[in-house]
């Protein structure tokens, strides 16, 4: 391991005068200076002595079993905390692993920093075959919101000053960080190191809207019939919790979370509109969109699901990213800034007498919620044998009802449609899940990314296919002794577990995987507690104990295999053949 690091407090000041310190101490000495405490990642060549000196410092390592879960976890802690989550790989391979997870993050615009050693640039340059040897600056440019390499141990302050900025200012996003094997080892004045440390200032500053622009948007929504909030998770992400609840309450306004904005306000608030949400798309006249996209997961702001056949919709579009605006269709009043100052102006510029929204429109909404919330009820209600997701997710519901505080993490096709509407959220950013891609693979790092970040519990409500990705990862659950429950919902394969191969070979059907598998038994591997549950009595009880031990648990929850549907709720994604149809 390399020399004393610069804060060495036993050197005097004579001594600190001559001493030297390293590319591996600078680097942890700018991440701790901006008060980045934890790094998840994997160890190996370069990288293995940077994560023991970071747990020699003080910081926290949380190694993984693959890449791909650590970037995961870190940008999930990102997500929840405003700060860039950091993942720290080995080179080439490694660095691709976790590319996946930066590019996830980018897309989904949560804040992180994938931190890769690199091999020699003289060598990766001239193709000359190192070890591990990758253009991983240039790999990683299309999927990151930026790139960037240090080669000299008195840049590593800039660089790591330069990441963080880049990944949570404006609109947040993964940013990759180059440090080649040879730049960790570099020698350098311990005063000098010092001096070339940068503590980020106003890291995400606010971004104050126009006053024509809040007044164009008060104008809208004060002349709609039929106005509709939506929230996206950006405003989940941007912490501006009581500004949001203002604004829906004092306009009172029917508004719809996106999945991973559910629980900003509870979603038993009764002018959430979620169980209402076709009929509140297709009839609103003008829409508020606050930290949300028009892309695929909201049919691009068009066709029949906003109801063409009802005429043009007014938008108003709240968003830090100005290019955001009009992606889809003609945003009428953007609102670019902040969410928190954007929502506060709006707030500010209603006054007392701003109209509320018409007891028709209100009434049509609340009529249509009841129905809908009564048909789901008599669903939930029924308990066919074997379970089904239905039944599985009303015990799952029930206990989490009476723990707001859990995080859930949620993810498959059938798994991840139906929990999404069934289970209601309570507290802002308690629910981490597939988002923007629609990405199976999340479950265990953002799982382990909640709980390292919150310290409270994690429930995962799991498709058994989605699970498969990241389940190597319970000994990193049980490794930490993290309270997380996994729940796998077996249905023995991708969608269900009935498929044939229709040539009636050896091979099973692509969809289908070993039949009755006990999940459970691979927690009890790593000294995890492994429970099958085939009733939803069982599901609860077994639920209740794991959160009351707070032990790393997997419940394998046996589903009926013909339960699921071909490709969730997204079969319009998915191109059959007329023949596999039948
Ligand atoms: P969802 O998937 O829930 O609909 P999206 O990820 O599509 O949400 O949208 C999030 C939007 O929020 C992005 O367009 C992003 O630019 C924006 N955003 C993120 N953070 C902030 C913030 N602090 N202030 C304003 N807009 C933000």
């Amino acid at each position: 391991m390399a020399e004393a690091g610069i804060n060495d407090a036993q050197n005097s000041p004579a001594q600190e005068a001559q001493a030297t310190t390293d590319g591996f101490h600078l680097v942890i000495d700018a991440l701790k200076l901006n008060d980045i405490d934890t790094i998840f990642g994997l160890v190996g060549i370069p990288i293995t002595d940077l994560a023991r000196l970071a747990q020699a410092e003080g910081m926290r390592f949380i190694g993984f079993r693959h890449e791909q879960n650590a970037g995961n976890a870190a940008a999930v802690a990102g997500y929840m905390t405003k700060k860039p989550g950091i993942c720290l790989t080995v080179s080439a391979p490694g660095f691709l692993n976790g590319l996946t997870a930066l590019a996830n993050a980018t897309t989904n615009c949560f804040p992180m920093i994938l931190i890769s050693g690199s091999s020699e640039r003289e060598i990766v340059d001239l193709q000359q075959g190192d070890y591990e040897e990758m253009d991983q600056l240039n790999a990683a440019k299309p999927y990151a919101k930026a790139a960037y390499r240090v080669l000299h141990a008195e840049d590593i302050g800039v660089g790591v000053a330069r990441a963080i900025r880049a990944a949570v200012s404006g609109r947040p996003g993964g940013v990759y960080l180059d440090l080649p094997a040879k730049l960790l080892a570099q020698t350098i004045d311990a005063v000098k190191a010092k001096q070339s440390l940068i503590k980020v200032v106003d890291a995400a500053p606010r971004q104050i809207p126009a006053p024509d622009a809040v007044k164009r948007a008060l104008d809208v929504i004060r002349n709609a019939k039929r106005p509709l909030i939506l929230l996206g998770k950006g405003a989940a992400y941007a912490q501006a919790d009581a500004q949001i609840r203002e604004l829906v309450e004092k306009s009172g306004v029917p508004y719809l979370p996106m999945s991973m904005a559910k629980g900003l306000l509870p979603d038993t608030h009764e002018q959430s509109a979620s169980a209402a949400r076709s009929f509140v798309l297709a009839e609103a006249d003008a829409v508020v969109l606050i930290g949300a996209r028009l892309n695929w997961l909201l049919a691009h702001g068009k066709g029949k699901t906003w109801g063409a056949a009802a005429g043009p919709k007014q938008f108003v579009q709240i968003d830090i990213a100005p290019t955001e605006i009009d992606s889809n269709v003609a945003i009428e009043a953007p609102v670019i800034g902040d969410i928190g100052s954007c929502v506060e102006a709006l707030v500010a510029g209603m006054g007392a007498d701003f109209p509320k929204p018409s007891s028709e429109w209100l009434n049509a909404v609340a009529e249509r919620k009841n129905t809908n919330l009564a048909k789901m009820a008599a669903t939930l209600d029924k308990n066919p044998t074997p379970m089904n997701f239905h039944s599985a997710l009303r015990a799952i519901r029930d206990v989490l009802k009476t723990r707001p505080d859990i995080n859930v993490v949620n993810e498959g096709a059938n798994t991840l449609d139906y929990a999404r509407s069934i289970i209601d959220m309570y507290q802002p950013r308690k629910r981490f899940d597939s988002g923007t891609w629609g990405i199976m693979g999340i479950g265990m790092g953002f799982a382990i990314g909640a709980a390292v970040t919150s310290g409270t519990q994690v429930v995962a409500i799991e498709g058994d296919s989605a699970f498969g990705f990241s389940g190597m990862e319970l000994e990193t659950i049980c490794r930490y002794n993290l309270p997380v429950c996994t729940i796998v919902f077996n249905n023995n394969g991708v969608y269900r577990g009935t498929d044939v191969n229709p040539n009636g070979g050896a091979d099973v059907a692509p969809t289908v995987f070993v039949k009755g598998a006990r999940y459970d038994k691979m927690i009890e591997a790593f000294g995890g507690v492994g429970h099958q549950a085939t009733t939803p009595e069982e599901l609860t009880k077994a639920l209740l104990d794991a959160i009351a031990s707070g032990k790393p648990t997997l419940i394998n929850a046996v589903i009926d295999e013909s339960a699921g549907t071909e490709s969730g709720r997204l079969t319009n994604l998915n191109p059959q053949s007329a023949a596999m149809k039948k």
